[in-house]
């Protein structure tokens, strides 16, 4: 096994150097150079291990150049309880009838990034190992809240690697500042930006690319590299919880080995649900790969259509993690689907770049709909759901869950499809407190955050996560906002060069 690029097929490279470069010099993503399979009996057989022991085994299909002491070594240190506050390390709770939500924000930060970000920098450090680069790796960020505080978690005190993560002074949620300010780690940098996250996230672009910039780490014994679910390293984690699940469900006697279930995920940058259509084309039995939307409904639109047109309003939604109209992981799916064929793919995403529209040809569009159902709600409906879920089945949901959760209900009603089903849960419903107490007591008072965690505890009746709660009391270590013209200084200085 090798990796490819999606703009360049002839590319060949080790997992451990697509791990340390994150994206392709010719800006496409790298690729396995083919689908592993697992058997029945090898997916079934999972159900008796742990977690980090599941891993190990769908890791070594995708990552053939780690040796089985080094996937050892990644998975344990990651996958404990230590870091994970369910010793499962991913959760299935069953909600009605043949329907599970799969709670994937029982680490760290408290969001779905940790499964994958609590290992990369076991992975990146290996990798550099393997690969015999001698420096140290410094992972810069910009964030709209999640990923910031799950990669400051990860990296955090990590040997060899430093990391330093931008957001947007006024664009992420009050628990999110609070969170990102007061980070640990001797080896972290957090700084606001005056401006939007494009503004973050182009300013570190820029950084990344900026030849002068790159020599001066590479005087000092440094290089960049990215955390962002560009990075295969990002990728190979998440299929690892949707195998397990299936696993789990065979040993509970919910489902039989065999047996078609479908999983609904809630969707933004489709990295989470690519890892879903890996794992069915690895040989987990899948019906259908349900991708839900919020009010910002570009992919919904792209799986019915074939049209992706990114021309259209962006809408600030209770479900800011969604909230995004380049869904960068679609490139690997569209590679794979018409055939490998890097000048297509070049094409597609070139008119994305100067027109910010493409269509994919019937061939692909056939190919779509056969593995993906796509729907979207809106903020009324979010909320909505989160109600009704909470009044009849006294279960909780976060904002990106709930839509999830609303567009299966409506799937459901339309196709009449009563396949098992797995729906993605991607957030704690206490990172997103105002939102879901607004849903289930109506108007919200005027209290602080750490008010609303309270009474979320008391509606809900779940345990404040430990590290949502210890933050009230944590020193804020991260005040600063700077301009966007005074990132690079900022970088440099921060690295003493
Ligand atoms: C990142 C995120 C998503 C979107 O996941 P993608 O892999 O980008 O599609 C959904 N929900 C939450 C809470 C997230 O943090």
């Amino acid at each position: 096994m090798f990796y490819k690029s999606t703009r360049n097929s002839g590319v060949s490279i080790s997992s451990a150097e697509a791990i340390v470069q994150g994206i392709s010099a010719d800006g496409g993503l790298f690729v396995p150079s083919e689908i592993p399979q697992m058997s029945m009996d090898e997916i079934v057989k999972l159900g008796d291990m742990s977690y980090a022991e599941r891993a190990a085994v769908v890791f070594s299909k995708f990552l053939t150049d780690f040796t089985d002491a080094e996937l050892k070594y990644c998975t344990e240190s990651a996958y404990n309880d230590k870091n994970f506050a369910s010793a499962d390390i991913a959760e299935i709770s069953h909600l009605f009838d043949g329907t599970y939500v799969l709670e994937l924000w029982h680490g760290p930060t408290c969001a779905f990034k940790d499964m994958a970000l609590q290992i990369l920098p076991y992975l990146l450090t290996t990798s550099l190992k393997k690969i015999k680069m001698n420096k140290k790796v410094v992972i810069l960020v910009a964030t709209s809240g999640d990923t910031g505080k799950a990669a400051l978690e990860g990296f955090a005190d990590v040997e060899g690697t430093s990391i330093m993560v931008f957001y947007p002074q006024d664009g992420v949620s009050a628990m999110q500042k609070r969170q990102m300010a007061t980070q640990d780690g001797n080896n972290v940098t957090v700084c606001a930006l005056n401006g939007n996250f494009d503004d973050c996230q182009n300013g570190v672009k820029a950084i990344f690319t900026n030849e002068e910039i790159k020599q001066k780490l590479a005087d000092g014994g440094m290089m960049f590299s990215s955390a962002n679910s560009i990075n295969w390293g990002r990728l190979a984690p998440q299929i690892i919880y949707y195998i397990s699940t299936y696993a789990e469900l065979v040993k509970d006697e919910q489902i039989k080995a065999g047996d078609k279930i479908n999983i609904v995920v809630p969707t933004g940058n489709f990295g989470n649900i690519l890892a879903a259509y890996y794992a069915k084309h690895m040989g987990m039995p899948v019906n259908k790969l349900i991708c839900a939307s919020n009010a910002n409904n570009v992919l919904t639109d792209f799986i019915n259509t074939g049209i992706y047109d990114r021309n259209r309003k962006f809408i600030t939604t209770v479900s800011p993690s969604m909230d995004i109209l380049i869904s960068s992981n679609l490139e690997r799916l569209l590679y794979i689907l018409c055939g490998e064929n890097d000048a297509q793919i070049r094409e597609w995403f070139g008119k994305l770049a100067s027109e910010g529209r493409y269509e994919v040809t019937d061939d692909v569009k056939a190919k779509l709909k056969a593995d993906f159902a796509a729907g979207f709600c809106d903020d009324a409906q979010t909320k909505a759901v989160i109600k009704e879920i909470y009044d009849k089945y006294s279960y909780t949901l976060d904002t990106h869950t709930a839509v999830a959760v609303k567009v299966y209900e409506d799937y459901k009603k339309a196709t009449g499809d009563n396949t098992k089903t797995v729906i993605a849960s991607t957030a704690s419903p206490y990172k997103f407190s105002t939102a879901v107490l607004e849903a289930i007591e109506g108007k919200v008072s005027d209290m602080d955050e750490f008010d609303k965690v309270e009474r979320l505890h008391e509606v809900s009746g779940y345990d404040v996560p430990k590290s949502l709660a210890d933050l009230k009391n944590k020193p804020i270590r991260f005040t600063g906002a700077i301009g966007r013209d005074e990132m690079k200084d900022f970088v440099l200085k921060s690295l003493s060069l």
